[in-house]
């Protein structure tokens, strides 16, 4: 296949250039002013940012077990058009991801149907249980990176420090959902002004930064890699720039929907303002943007988090976790942070494949260079009513958004295109 992208403002290692490239096979072919290729796909991107593919280090694709929900098909249809090249699937699927076959299972159908790359993020411990390790070693061998119990954290700080061990020797990265079971329970939205307005059981700020202050004590012992997942206080900000500055091989994510909401939507008691970690105080949503710009946070990652219909028509307190985000994470983020070319591909391509040593993703754009690459329009306005998603449990919908991925090329082929929006 090849791809011509006409007239795009182009990242490339020397900085922003107005160029045309030109993607032939799995590669960047050739970049200057005014190229042709009769033969080629054309991309008009006039007007248009032209980069590496997004990096998603958090997204729950569902299968295998909760196929009503998404599936690897249907999950990475959406990454395509929310321009992301690479997700990394997490493990707490039916059955969950402990044991090397259903690692690669996951790689493997995701190269069968997916419409992106998919890697697959394995469980710290047997079933996501808590009690047992998972086979670390079985994982490791089928090319598993990043390890998690996402959904929960690792309570128990024994198998944690384990686990870490035998990751730090391998150079493995160790994944925490920070969330200590004890401080959450039953709590359902922050604990706060508005928890309290509303008589709900609230979830302290304190849950999250507890057991990463306890975890930032058990890296200091191991070295081992580590990454919070979904940031979501000031506090644990503090704690992460204090690891960072001391040395520690610590990295960190925030949700778009962190970026943008406070804990006063929960009065609408719409679902979709339902996640954990809870959306916090306008303070800590302020933090979070500036953490993003100050490099505290390494990485944007939406946790898109499918759920159907028919779940999600129960009171707030008995609907499911979580929202989808993958075709509304550039639009929220270039929201959140401004319009930053250099920034917004750093964190949603750069850092996050470098977290995950993806070395054929976040590679800006070169002769020679892997052709993952997304096209997105900064300034088009538009309202997102349905997805490709199989779910549409999101705070967006009906909102209307800026900035819309135009077409995106994973290896060299076209995985979303369109063509009218913006021109
Ligand atoms: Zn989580």
């Amino acid at each position: 296949m090849t791809i011509l992208i006409r007239g795009g403002e182009v990242l490339t290692p020397e900085g922003l250039q107005v160029l045309d490239v030109l993607v032939e096979g799995d590669r960047v072919a050739r970049l200057g002013e005014d190229l042709h290729a009769p033969a080629a796909d054309v991309v008009d991107a006039t007007g248009c940012w032209v980069g590496p593919g997004f990096v998603d280090l958090h997204v729950h694709l569902r299968e295998p077990g909760h196929e009503w929900k998404e599936d690897i098909a249907s999950g990475t249809a959406a990454a395509a058009a929310g321009g992301f090249t690479l997700v990394v699937a997490m493990p707490n699927t039916d059955p969950p991801i402990d044991s090397g076959h259903l690692a690669r299972f996951v790689t493997e159908r995701a190269r069968l149907v997916g419409h992106c790359e998919v890697r697959p993020a394995g469980c710290i411990t047997l079933g996501r249980a808590g009690a047992y390790l998972a086979h670390l070693d079985e994982l490791w061998d089928a090319g598993v990176r990043i390890f998690t119990d996402d959904g929960d954290g690792v309570a128990d700080a024994g198998l944690l420090r384990h686990a870490m061990e035998y990751l730090a020797e391998r150079g493995g990265v160790v994944a925490q959902h920070p969330e200590d079971p004890g401080l959450a329970r039953d709590g359902h939205m922050h604990e706060g002004s508005v928890s309290a307005r509303l008589g709900m059981a609230g979830l302290p700020a304190l849950a999250e930064e507890l057991m990463v202050a306890r975890d930032l004590a058990l890296v200091r012992e191991t070295g081992t890699r580590y990454h919070v997942q979904h940031v979501s206080t000031r506090g644990t900000l503090r704690l992460i720039a204090e690891a960072k500055a001391e040395g520690l091989p610590v990295t960190a994510e925030v949700t778009p929907h962190h970026l943008t909401f406070d804990h006063s939507r929960v009065e609408t008691m719409d679902p979709d303002y339902k996640m954990y970690p809870p959306l916090r105080t306008p303070e800590d949503v302020d933090a979070l943007v500036a953490a993003v710009r100050d490099g505290t946070i390494d990485a944007v990652a939406t946790d898109h988090a499918p759920h159907a219909a028919h779940e999600r028509e129960v009171p707030f307190e008995e609907a499911p976790r979580g929202v989808i985000g993958l075709e509304t994470a550039f639009a929220a983020t270039l929201a959140a942070v401004g319009p930053d070319p250099q920034l917004l591909f750093e964190r949603l391509s750069i850092a996050p494949a470098r977290i995950l040593g993806a070395e054929r993703h976040g590679v800006p754009v070169q002769v020679g260079g892997p052709a993952n690459l997304v096209v997105v329009d900064p300034t088009v306005v538009w309202t997102p009513t349905t997805f490709v998603s199989r779910a549409e449990n999101s705070p967006w919908r009906g909102t209307e958004l800026t900035g819309r991925p135009v077409a995106t090329i994973h290896e060299g082929m076209l995985t979303h295109h369109d063509a009218v929006v913006g021109r």
